[in-house]
């Protein structure tokens, strides 16, 4: 186990050794997916494994988990996404074994530089943001918010009198 992110990686001479790499990598360091997210803040955790398949295939095994800011699409307010993403990929290294891949790998092309693991990761990201963030529950809008008014004064510090609230709302 190695316990940082290298910037880049021979993923071929890594596969062919056989590690796991594990670390954090700044929200900041994800370009392509900064321009998705409402704040570059923060960082994910990240495990890599790098291997051989009994059958000769070169794998890059990973989970990414964090948080990541978007703005809500409803209420254009900041959600928190959750990640807990899981991924494995083929490492090929032209078209032709593209083709002959497994298809339990989705194909990761590589050339004869090393591979930047912030572009592994960003990818990896980049496919699970939804195409239009919102909240899950319209209640976490921020219109929701401003237009909702406590019938109580004396429940506004009581969180479960509000839930209690919302429930006797007829649906
Ligand atoms: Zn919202």
């Amino acid at each position: 186990m190695i316990d940082r992110l290298p910037d880049r990686l021979d993923l071929i001479a890594t596969a062919d050794a056989g590690r796991v790499l594990k670390g954090s990598i700044a929200l900041a360091k994800l370009e392509r997916v900064l321009p998705a997210l409402h704040s570059d803040q923060g960082e994910l955790q990240v495990e890599l494994e790098l291997g051989k398949d009994p059958d000769g295939t070169r794998y890059l095994a990973g989970t990414i988990r964090g948080t990541v800011g978007l703005q809500c699409q409803r209420c254009l307010d900041a959600m928190d996404l959750s990640l807990d993403l899981e991924f494995r990929l083929g490492i090929v290294q032209s078209q032709a074994e593209i083709a002959s891949l497994h298809e339990r790998y989705e194909p990761m092309l590589v050339g004869s530089e090393p591979t930047a693991i912030a572009d592994i990761v960003s990818d990896e990201v980049l496919l699970a943001l939804p195409l239009v963030p919102t909240h899950s529950d319209n209640r976490e809008c921020q219109e929701f918010v401003k237009a909702y008014q406590p019938p109580q004064p004396e429940q506004r510090d009581n969180p479960f009198a509000m839930l209690a609230a919302l429930k006797q709302k007829p649906q």
